[in-house]
């Protein structure tokens, strides 16, 4: 046996040439040395319960092989060999298994892992074994699989489905699908196709229940949702009401999400929908975010005032101010204790909380004690040095989360520019930024440091206006105290809610 034999590494491959990272020892040996004359036993394979046949098998050293032809045929995978480079290829859609005679690495999905036994060869056929193949792939089937060396009977459960869901969210100039996934895609596994008004999506791995899926629904620019399952794969069909400009395709860990954009409708068209449309755009829930939390002190006072702690208080003093003058807009807050929030985490909460605004709340700081006042940022280029500063210091917080690597993608100049060129909301956010510093400037009479652009991950949001509002500054003695005394916290609160309800007044008098 080769020794080293359960550890699993990734390594990259580079034209089929192994580097091995960190040091690992491994032997290859000839297998073939050990086979002796096994005849005639064979394994029970179970689908779900049932008998699915008999399956030759060798056991060498405690370890059972089984010829890989054999397992393809049970697993529904393409089975393809090259006699020549002894490589077997098993290909499910996109993804594939690669396995080398004699050799103890497999690559699943373009990754390497190392078995502890190699395959065996025996009358050019290879013969895998069974349990650590199994091991190895894991990730890879949408069946469970289960091999019991003591009875010598393989299960392969069917998967239970990972599609759960399909959730539509729509936007002036196109849609957002949620597709609810009970494991973690790669973007490997997803096709993408346009034909005419339908957009097809191939999940390779997917497995759904097309009976539940299956809806005539009306929202937006989708109007129907035709799912279908295939032995390996998923397809889910959305007929669009409108052309197609842009698709775009993104996988969290729960979901797999496709942006699609259309013509811009205008601002005044939904309107012209009926009842039902207008009310989709009335904005009838807001969530309120108060910045940092928990691990997260965020900017701290001379005196030792955690930003995290006021932004809470003036949020909590904004939602039942804004009970008290809009009743029938329910508010939601992203925490309302002194809890750890990752960017991500608020975002998504807005969104499946359906929220129609997103207001972040914060005080600012700066190295130099003097500079005081309040500004506004929305999503944008971080032209000015305020935006720069603004964004060093309210993104900083990913460095605390349980994976700052999530981030990585936001750090590429394209992505910030695609997400402020998709976002639809960028004029709205810019009016409401607005109006809270006019309101603000009356109420509070300190100094306004104006509307800001700026690459502030948790204002990267297309389906609300959202606004982070830095309220003063916890390094300037003055505005500290001020922070710190309920009466400040309310003149705050009262601005902020006051500029909401005047925003929304505005915003739904356009659209009906
Ligand atoms: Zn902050």
């Amino acid at each position: 046996m080769g020794t080293g034999g359960t550890e699993r590494f990734d390594k990259k491959i580079n034209s089929m040439t192994y580097t091995l990272r960190g040091t690992i020892l491994f032997i290859l040996i000839s297998a073939s040395a050990f086979i002796s004359g096994q005849d005639g036993q064979s394994i029970e394979v179970m689908t779900d319960g049932r008998s699915a046949g008999q399956m030759p098998v060798v056991i060498q050293g405690n370890v059972a092989f089984v010829p890989v032809s054999e397992i393809t045929g049970h697993l529904g995978l393409r089975f393809f060999e090259n006699k020549q480079k002894k490589k077997v290829v098993l290909s499910l859609g996109q993804r594939s298994v690669i396995l080398t005679h004699r050799n103890p690495f497999i690559i699943v999905d373009k990754k390497a892992m190392q078995m502890p036994s190699p395959p065996l060869e025996m009358d050019g056929h290879m013969w895998i074994p069974l349990t650590y193949f199994i091991h190895a792939t894991q990730d890879f089937f949408t069946q469970k699989l289960v091999f019991d060396p003591g009875s010598m009977v393989l299960n392969i459960q069917s998967a239970a489905c990972n599609i759960t869901d399909v959730q539509i969210e729509s936007m002036k100039n196109g849609c957002l699908i949620h597709i609810k996934t009970g494991r973690t895609f790669g973007l490997q596994d997803i096709g993408l196709a346009v034909h005419q008004r339908w957009l097809n999506i191939t999940i390779y791995g997917g497995s759904l229940d097309s009976t539940r899926l299956a809806s005539e629904v009306r929202n937006g620019i989708i109007d129907k949702i035709v799912p279908k399952a295939f032995k390996n794969s998923a397809q889910i069909a959305f007929l669009c009401n409108q052309t197609i400009l842009h698709k775009e395709v993104e996988v969290n860990s729960d979901e797999i999400l496709i942006q699609l954009r259309t013509p811009v409708v205008s601002a005044e068209s939904p309107a012209h929908n009926g009842a039902s449309d207008r009310s989709r755009w009335l904005i009838d829930t807001i969530i309120l975010d108060p910045g940092h939390g928990g691990r997260d002190p965020g900017a701290i006072g001379k005196s030792g005032t955690r930003e995290s702690h006021i932004n809470l208080k003036i949020a909590l003093k904004l939602k039942a101010y804004m009970h008290s003058i809009m009743p029938d807009v329910k508010v939601l807050m992203t925490r309302d204790d002194d809890t750890f929030i990752g960017l991500r985490e608020r975002t998504q909460f807005a969104i499946e909380n359906r929220g129609k605004l997103f207001i972040s709340i914060h005080a600012d700081a700066n190295t130099s004690s003097g500079v005081r006042g309040f500004s506004s940022y929305i999503l944008g280029r971080s032209g000015s040095k305020i935006a720069l500063e603004a964004a060093q210091k309210e993104n900083s917080v990913i460095d605390l989360e349980d994976d700052p690597s999530a981030y990585q993608e936001f750090e590429g100049v394209a992505f910030i520019m695609n997400a402020i060129a998709t976002n639809v909301y960028m004029k709205e956010s810019e009016n409401l930024a607005r109006m809270v510093n006019e309101t603000m400037k009356l109420r509070t009479g300190i100094p306004d440091r104006g509307v800001h652009q700026s690459r502030l991950y948790v204002l990267i949001n297309y389906a609300m206006p959202t606004i982070l509002i830095e309220t003063a500054f916890l390094s300037n003695k003055y505005e500290e105290r001020l922070l710190k005394t309920n009466s400040f916290q309310q003149k705050v609160a009262e601005a902020i809610g006051e500029s909401i309800k005047q925003f929304k007044a505005v915003y739904e008098k356009g659209i009906g």
